[in-house]
């Protein structure tokens, strides 16, 4: 269609705007308001901070991956080899590629993905120190990567298909500055088993097909639309006496990681049963902990 309805197409674009916002909002009430944690791996923790206890004689700092479902939910931890202290924890940089070839089996057994860290503080309280803020930023490319969901927004010049046409068997696609050529290659048999055999010519299907289509498409609007990726990425702070603290922060494909929200935000889920397959044994953790964690 040529450009005299441009009232309309203000109006239509305002339309597609105010859906794309209210997507984009309802992906922010839903994921970046609370932390929801099942059960199980608050269980989990607590088994976690037990075993650290009795194998290394008191409560040290440590740190475990965030495993959610496809709702953000978090469903496990993954432990990796790591440097625990009093005041400080770290991953082993010798175990750095073990690590990550764990994680990911982990991730493939689960069907989870990664969603954020966790670390606890040992004896002292929860929250984030200026270092958290500085793993966390740096991990949130990492993570938020992984279980970034795509949102659609207006192009920032909204721009629209000015006409179709046919010329043999390419299909031309006229904008205001730019021509899509569009090289037919649908199979004979295809276009006569889609189209009456009255409209096509014998040998010139494609042609045919052409011409039919510049026409249809001539009776239809195309907007140009962008695609962006985001996702929270959860950190979450514990200690022995097993307080809670959380922080979200936002990955975005287009902008730095920042923080969004933070405090006492964390929501325990009641355990499912789809959660069991996770539980684990106290001699399970103990093992994990004293085989993957070192004390500096
Ligand atoms: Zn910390």
């Amino acid at each position: 269609m040529n450009h005299q309805t441009r009232i309309s197409d203000v109006q239509e674009i305002m339309r597609m705007k105010e859906i794309f916002d209210r997507k984009e909002k309802e992906f922010f009430s839903r994921f970046f308001q609370k932390i929801k944690v099942s059960e199980v791996v608050r269980d989990k923790i607590k088994l976690i901070c037990t075993a650290v206890r009795d194998v290394f004689g008191s409560n040290y700092e440590w740190i475990g991956y965030l495993l959610g479902n496809e709702n953000y939910i978090i469903k496990d931890i993954f432990i990796p080899y790591q440097v625990i202290n009093k005041a400080f924890v770290k991953e082993d940089e010798d175990k750095g590629g073990v690590n990550l070839v764990e994680l990911e089996k982990k991730i493939n057994e689960t069907g989870y993905k990664l969603v954020g860290w966790v670390h606890s503080h040992g004896d002292m309280s929860p929250f984030h120190s200026g270092v958290d803020d500085r793993n966390t930023f740096a991990l949130v490319r990492f993570i938020g990567f992984q279980s970034r969901k795509s949102i659609l927004k207006l192009d920032e010049n909204p721009r629209r298909v000015d006409r179709f046409a046919s010329d043999g068997d390419d299909l031309i696609i006229m904008g205001e500055k730019t021509f899509i050529t569009v090289k037919l290659r649908v199979p004979t048999d295809l276009i006569k088993l889609l189209i009456n055999r009255n409209f096509l010519e014998r040998g010139r299907e494609n042609e045919s097909l052409a011409r039919i289509l510049a026409l249809i498409l001539n009776y239809s609007d195309w907007w140009f639309l962008k695609r962006k990726w985001i996702a929270p990425v959860y950190s979450i702070v514990t200690n022995a006496a097993l307080e809670f603290y959380g922080e979200i922060w936002m990955y975005d494909s287009e902008a730095d990681p920042k923080r969004v929200r933070r405090g006492d935000i964390i929501e325990f889920i009641t355990t499912r049963p789809e959660d069991e397959s996770i539980l684990y044994s106290y001699d399970e953790i103990k093992k994990i902990v004293s085989e993957r964690m070192v004390r500096y």
